[in-house]
This record gives structure tokens, C-alpha cells and sequence, in this order.
């Protein structure tokens, strides 16, 4: 996409002509015309700052006017393959409402002139009837969720995580689950990407970080009044996503959060996707910043999946990192998978973070990791997520 000149008076393209690109104009102006009768007339101008002849990209149908240059202008080809690998990407909805809208323009064109007009298929593509299907299943899926935040159907459940060198139990990862009255209980897995797209997210967060302020002081309580196989302060993570960092206060609503509980901010961990730091580093910096300023724990969650570069990393302040259980499960087999996780607790060690290890299903991956010097260890060999009854009997056991 070199930026290309296009002098005053010439022609960049002709009505029904194939169209390969957009274009942005970097400076100048350009008419948009149609030949009709022996005339001409204009439909528009288009200047600095604008876009033009992304129509014919959408829609995969011919130019429905011409662009002749009214000034020399600058302009910036975004090729159809660029345009259609976004639109690919892009969420179902917002492409429904794209084809709509270049749709009924084209029902204009009939009134502007003959040459393209009535060239809009008859049938719905199978794309568009596909993005149909899926926009109505997105909207159900988002009035279930609004739904179940109303009616109140979430809940937290508890997932031990242990120190590995003691066997004691050392904290708790929350994590959501969805009583659906009709589906019965839903994981994370099943609504969370749905609650992203719709930005429904946000409340289900803010609902999150009220939870843990209602099952967390028991834990902690439990904690210090527990035996010699649970540590006394113990302390609970939970996982937010670069959408609360970027749109809503989570600093804020944690801040209150505490103020009302009185919970120690050092009991409690953010725990945060490497993808999802490493989407808007800079966005999340700020809001982690103050979390942890005020004393909460920061986890990078997944690790070793996200491609984190280690500048931007050493620029977030975190304290944890959390190894991907895809590596876990498959360190005991694979020499490689042994050598990523040997080198994330080294990093680990290098910056001075504490590491746990997801995915724990066998003791022997439990000993392993013990012996290379991983601190925490988390999965179903120590514990399921359990509802917050069990997690209670768990801290005071
Ligand atoms: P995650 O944060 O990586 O959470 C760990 C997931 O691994 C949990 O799945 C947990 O049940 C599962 N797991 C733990 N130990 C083992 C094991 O030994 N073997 C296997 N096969 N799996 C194990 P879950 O609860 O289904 O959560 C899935 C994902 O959903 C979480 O991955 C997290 O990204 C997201 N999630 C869960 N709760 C929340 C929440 O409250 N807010 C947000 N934004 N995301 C959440
Ligand atoms: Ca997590
Ligand atoms: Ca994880
Ligand atoms: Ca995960």
C-alpha cells in the first residue's frame, strides 16, 4: 500500500470497472461522477481525511461510479484482500449491519443511472444467511446473559492452589460458573467469549469483584484458624480481561470493593491473559499500576501462550506468573514442553515473581515441577473448582 499520486484531470477508475482497493486520500480531491446521455454529473467529493472506493470491495459487485481527480492528490490503496480479512475477523453483527447498509444503497442506484443498478444478487450468499444465523444466536445468547446477571445465576467456585515444596494449601483461584435453569451449570468457556463480543463483560466483572468481597473474608478467616496443612494467609485470585482495563474503573470498583470488606488487598491477585496484556500493553499498564499500588497481587495467566515480548513485561508490574497447563500436560512426555516450562521459572526466578503451574493432573507432573523449583501448583490432582461451601471446609481442614 505505497501512497500514489494521481494528478488533476485524470481518471483512477470508470464506472463498472472491477474494483481492487479503496483508497484513503492523504491530500487532494476527487470527484465522484457518473456518465449519463453524453453528460456528466457529479455525486460527491471526497478530501484529505477520507475514504473512497471501499463499495465495490464490500460487496464484490462493479464500481457504481467513476473517480477522476479534481486536485493532485496522495492517495493510499487498502487492497480488497486487506478489507476482507478484516471484515472476516469482524464481528457477525457489525457485518449484518454492513451489508445491510451497502444493500440499500445500491437500491438507490436505480435513480441514479442504469449501469449498476439491479446487479445486487436475488439470494442471500451463504455468508450473509451464515452472519444472519449467527447474529440472531448472538442476540439470544446476549438477553440470556443479561438475564442471568438479573436473576442472579452466576457463581464463583473455588480451585485450590497449593505450595508445592509442603503440599499445603496456599489459595484459591475463582472462577465463574453459569446455572443456566435450562442447561444447568455452564462453564466459562461456553459464555465468557459471548459476554466479550457483546461487552456484557463489564458486569459480569463488576458482579465478580462483589462476589469476592461476600465468599472471600470466610476463607481467610478459616485460614488463620486452620491446621498445620493450610497456610494462614491465604489468598484468592480472580481473572478480569483487557475489556474492564480499557472500559470500566476496575482500580475503582476493587478500591470500594475493600473499603466495604475490609479484606487486605495483599490476600487478593488479578489475574490477567498474556494475549490480553499484550493486545494494549499500554492501556493496561495504567490500571494494573494501580492495583497493585494498592497492594493486590498481579498474574499473568496462560503464560508461554501470548508472545509476550519481555520489554513490555518488564514494564507491567506483575507478581506472578501462572505456566499454561498446555505445557503441564504434556511436560512429562515431551522434552520440549519440560524445557518452556524449565525456562518460564527460570524467567520467573530472573525477574523476581512467584510461578504456579496450571493444569496439575498427576502427581508425578506435581513432583517435577516441586523439583525445579516451582512454588504453586494448581489442578485436578489438589483439587476441581468447588463451590464456596467446600472451599470453606477445604481452608479449614
Ligand atoms: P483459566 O483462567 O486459565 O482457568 C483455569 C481453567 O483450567 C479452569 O477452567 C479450570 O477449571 C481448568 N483446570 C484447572 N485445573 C485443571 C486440570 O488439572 N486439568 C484440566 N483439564 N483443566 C484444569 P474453567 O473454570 O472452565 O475456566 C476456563 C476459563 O474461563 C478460565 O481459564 C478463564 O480464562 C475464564 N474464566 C473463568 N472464570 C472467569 C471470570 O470470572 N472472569 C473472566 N473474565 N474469565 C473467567
Ligand atoms: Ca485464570
Ligand atoms: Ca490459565
Ligand atoms: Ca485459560
Amino acid at each position: 500500500s505505497e501512497p500514489v499520486t494521481l494528478p488533476a484531470g485524470a481518471v483512477l477508475f470508470e464506472e463498472g470497472a472491477i474494483g481492487h482497493s479503496a483508497y484513503l486520500i492523504l491530500s487532494g480531491r476527487i470527484a465522484i461522477f457518473q456518465r449519463r446521455d453524453g453528460g456528466e454529473s457529479v455525486l460527491g467529493r471526497r478530501g484529505a481525511g477520507e475514504l473512497f472506493g471501499e463499495m465495490a470491495i464490500l460487496d464484490a459487485l462493479p464500481r457504481s461510479a467513476g473517480v477522476r481527480a479534481e486536485e493532485d492528490c496522495v492517495l493510499v490503496p487498502v487492497g480488497a484482500a486487506q478489507i476482507r480479512q478484516r471484515l472476516a475477523g469482524a464481528d457477525p453483527i457489525l457485518r449484518l449491519c454492513l451489508e445491510g447498509l451497502i444493500a440499500r444503497f445500491r437500491e438507490t442506484l436505480p435513480r441514479l443511472g442504469p449501469a449498476v443498478a439491479g446487479s445486487r444478487p436475488a439470494a442471500l450468499s451463504p455468508a450473509a444467511r451464515a452472519d444472519f444465523d449467527a447474529t440472531v444466536a448472538a442476540l439470544a445468547q446476549e438477553r440470556a446473559l443479561r438475564r442471568a446477571l438479573a436473576q442472579d445465576e452466576f457463581a464463583l467456585f473455588l480451585q485450590p492452589i497449593v505450595r508445592l515444596a509442603t503440599g499445603r494449601l496456599a489459595g484459591f483461584e475463582a472462577l465463574i460458573r453459569w446455572h443456566d435453569p435450562e442447561r444447568g451449570l455452564v462453564p466459562p468457556a461456553a459464555f465468557i467469549p459471548a459476554a466479550e463480543a457483546s461487552g456484557l463483560i463489564v458486569a459480569i466483572t463488576a458482579w465478580v469483584i462483589g462476589e469476592i468481597g461476600r465468599i472471600v473474608p470466610p476463607i481467610l478467616q478459616a485460614g488463620l484458624q486452620a491446621p498445620a496443612s493450610v497456610e494462614t494467609s491465604l489468598f484468592v485470585s480472580f481473572n478480569v480481561t483487557a475489556q474492564d482495563l480499557a472500559r470500566s474503573d476496575i482500580p475503582g470498583l476493587i478500591d470500594a470493593m475493600l473499603r466495604r470488606t475490609g479484606i487486605a488487598p495483599g490476600a487478593l491477585k488479578l489475574e490477567i491473559t498474556e494475549s490480553t496484556l499484550m493486545q494494549d500493553p499500554a492501556g493496561a499498564a495504567a490500571a494494573l499500576a494501580r492495583c497493585r499500588a494498592a497492594g493486590l497481587g498481579i498474574a499473568v495467566d496462560d503464560f508461554g501462550t501470548g508472545y509476550s515480548s519481555l520489554s513490555h513485561l518488564s514494564a507491567l508490574p506483575i507478581t506472578t506468573l501462572k505456566v499454561d497447563r498446555a505445557f503441564v500436560r504434556a511436560m512429562l512426555a515431551e522434552p520440549r514442553d519440560r524445557r518452556i516450562v524449565q525456562t518460564i521459572l527460570r524467567l520467573a526466578e530472573e525477574i523476581g515473581v512467584a510461578a504456579v503451574a496450571e493444569g496439575i493432573e498427576g502427581r508425578a507432573e506435581a513432583e517435577a515441577l516441586a523439583a525445579m523449583g516451582c512454588a504453586l501448583g494448581q489442578g485436578y490432582h489438589f483439587g476441581r473448582p468447588m463451590p464456596q461451601a467446600d472451599a470453606l471446609a477445604a481452608a479449614a481442614a
